[in-house]
């Protein structure tokens, strides 16, 4: 049993000058509001809103946190009023648990569009105050933990939710401590068998185990000390969920998995860092390309680590993080570390450069932007390259980031595509040309009379629409069906650049520059009467154009490509900009031939780098994060 006073004790460890009465009071009116109420478990209701507030201790977050916590649920269980809470505990407690309430009011529509709308709906609700998604996650993992007295269907709907949106979320805000327990919680209830087996064989090697990390750990230790540097060396446990992940991503069995030993060292500043990784790298061999600079580069939820595997003299292999006090404690807390009762008014400029996406979000009622910016700043980070659209009613569609009206139109029935003639989007009439944005409401409209045209080709951004309307324009006539009539390859050769293409004695093969076809697009080779074969992206508009003489050749990018690939980039012309390319493509693990910039008009700059290939697989990566980089205009392939 949690009672008023272990949260008490708990806030009093961190906080000495908390509201305690503030507190105790927002306790009493939950304990007023739940008192007739009892958990699936038979214990008292206030139990469950006691221990999220003493979860929330534990992350030593502030007095508001801790009673909006404690009436988390009074407004959707007892039907308080939200303007009671304001006036009794002031508009920011009410503002927190009128956000959670909103969270929990959440429905689904539909399965496959639950996760995307609830986090999104999650984000919206809560952008005002990012510790409402702190206390609900807390919320959600006390329910987590006492899961076992509701029915098993319940159970496992719940589990599934956990998977697919809490624990995301948890990571989106870098609370690793949370996402890792409500990830091995909801394991358990949807693979059980799998669970313990897993477990079992942990028990099992422990001991054994045990051993072989102190052995390595002492040989760390003395190379420190030789080096004069003080760290902290910790193993690390892993958590049952994710070695499970491991094995299936990596089709990998137990063994292999878990003989990899994982270890911590904990630096005092960040020079100490580089030393140790220094020191690691000369010691032992390094595996090339899973070494990752999260320091100099954080991943968005503030991450910030050095991470790389080596192989020690005996072929044990460690998997290493390197990284100060401070980056550990954000690394299991994330957003959380930030809402710490801070006793002492320190410099927080460094911890606010880090968490400046984060205060965007925070900040954002305060300043002028409006709530699209605000969409805007957050939306890469949370959706990756979709943007998600409502239809008038409340249908969630998702889209490539850069879809236009006449993409959504598409998107939802064809025959809505053909007979768009722009949309309503929030309430203002707009053009079937307009670009749509993550939280747009669209309205379609249509008429009868009106058909698609050649110019759609340029205005539809996915395939999808552009397939539908390139058949629409074949039957009605206005597009010749395949001008050119593709022969098939007898026998495919591949060529010494990453394009397979028919038998054709030593070709010249081109990118084309008008569609700038990147690895993985599909592409087409043109040829004339020349041994030159251009490619083009398969949907660019120079093959609707082209030339009779021209013949079109199968081509396709090599999946196996190895070898030296000169990437061009046209940039704007900003401080630094040269510098966090280079950290991007080191931060693939890429090795680096050749690298070099000029201006090419006042503000413009191309970036021209020789890069090590492995695979097509690294090529795309490598190309999708440098694209990324701020200031990167386009991304072009040079020689192949
Ligand atoms: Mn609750």
């Amino acid at each position: 049993m949690t009672t008023i006073q272990d949260v008490l004790k708990k806030v009093r460890e961190y906080n000495q000058n908390a509201d305690f009465k503030l507190i105790e009071k927002a306790y009493e009116v939950a304990a007023e509001a739940h008192k007739n109420d009892k958990r699936a478990s038979g214990e008292p209701y206030i139990e469950h809103p006691l221990n999220v507030a003493y979860i929330l201790a534990e992350f030593q977050m502030d007095d508001e946190s801790i009673c909006a916590a404690l009436l988390h649920d009074v407004i959707e269980d007892a039907n308080y009023d939200v303007n009671y809470i304001k006036k009794a505990f002031g508009a920011d407690v009410a503002l927190l648990v009128d956000g959670v309430t909103k969270i929990t009011e959440l429905k689904a529509k539909s399965r496959e569009e639950y996760q995307a709308e609830s986090l999104r709906k999650m984000l919206f609700a809560t952008a005002k105050d990012i510790r409402v998604l702190i206390i609900k996650l807390c919320d959600k993992l006390h329910n987590m933990r006492t899961l076992g007295y509701l029915p098993r269907e319940k159970q496992i709907r719940i589990a599934k939710e956990v998977m697919d949106v809490y624990a995301p979320l948890a990571y989106r805000l870098g609370i690793d401590k949370i996402k890792s327990e409500l990830e091995d919680l909801a394991f358990k209830i949807l693979e059980p068998e799998k669970y313990s087996e897993i477990e079992e064989k942990i028990k099992k090697n422990q001991k054994e185990r045990e051993e072989e990390v102190e052995i390595i750990k002492k040989i760390v230790k003395n190379a420190l000390k030789d080096a004069h540097i003080e760290a902290a060396i910790h193993g690390r446990a892993k958590d049952i969920y994710s070695i499970w992940r491991k094995m299936q991503r990596k089709e990998r069995n137990f063994d292999e998995i878990y003989d990899v030993i994982g270890m911590r060292i904990i630096t005092k500043s960040v020079k100490d860092c580089y030393e140790v990784l220094g020191l690691i790298h000369g010691m032992w061999k390094p595996i090339p390309r899973r070494f990752k600079d999260y320091i100099a580069m954080p991943k968005t939820n503030m991450y910030q680590s050095l991470h790389t595997i080596a192989i020690t003299e005996s072929g044990q292999i460690v998997e290493i993080q390197i990284r100060t006090a401070e980056m550990d404690r954000i690394a299991e807390e994330g957003v959380a570390a930030h809402w710490e009762y801070k006793d002492v008014k320190t410099d927080d400029s460094k911890f606010d450069k880090k968490l400046s996406w984060l205060k965007q979000i925070m900040d954002w009622q305060k300043s002028t932007t409006s709530p699209q910016e605000f969409v805007e700043s957050v939306e890469v980070d949370f959706f990756g390259n979709e943007i998600y659209v409502f239809t008038p009613k409340g249908d969630v569609i998702e889209l490539p980031s850069g879809s236009t009206v006449i993409d959504l139109a598409y998107a939802v029935h064809s025959n809505l595509g053909d007979r768009c003639t722009g949309a309503k989007i929030n309430g203002t009439f707009s053009s079937i040309r307009t670009e749509l944005k993550t939280g747009d409401v669209v309205e379609i409209l249509t008429s009868k009379n009106q058909k698609p045209s050649r110019n759609w080709m340029k205005i539809a951004k996915t395939n999808k629409a552009k397939q539908k309307i390139r058949k629409h324009l074949q039957e009605s006539g206005k597009m010749p069906v395949r001008r050119y009539h593709p022969v098939e390859a007898e026998s495919e050769e591949i060529s010494k650049n990453l394009i397979i293409t028919e038998k054709y004695e030593n070709p010249t093969i081109r990118l084309s520059k008008c569609c700038n076809p990147l690895p993985g697009e599909d592409i087409i080779g043109l040829k004339g009467k020349t041994n030159i074969i251009t490619v083009h992206r398969q949907d660019c508009e120079a093959l609707e154009k082209g030339r009779v003489v021209q013949k079109r050749v199968k081509s396709k990018w090599k999946n196996d490509y190895v070898g030296t690939v000169e990437v061009i980039l046209e940039t704007v012309d900003r401080v630094g900009l040269f510098a966090d390319v280079l950290n991007t493509i080191a931060a693939t693990g890429t090795n680096v031939q050749g690298a070099n910039a000029k201006i090419i008009s006042p503000d413009l700059a191309e970036c021209r780098f020789a890069l090590a290939i492995d695979d097509l697989e690294h090529l795309k990566d490598l190309i999708n994060r440098v694209k990324r980089v701020q200031g990167v205009k386009k991304v072009y392939l040079g020689k192949i």
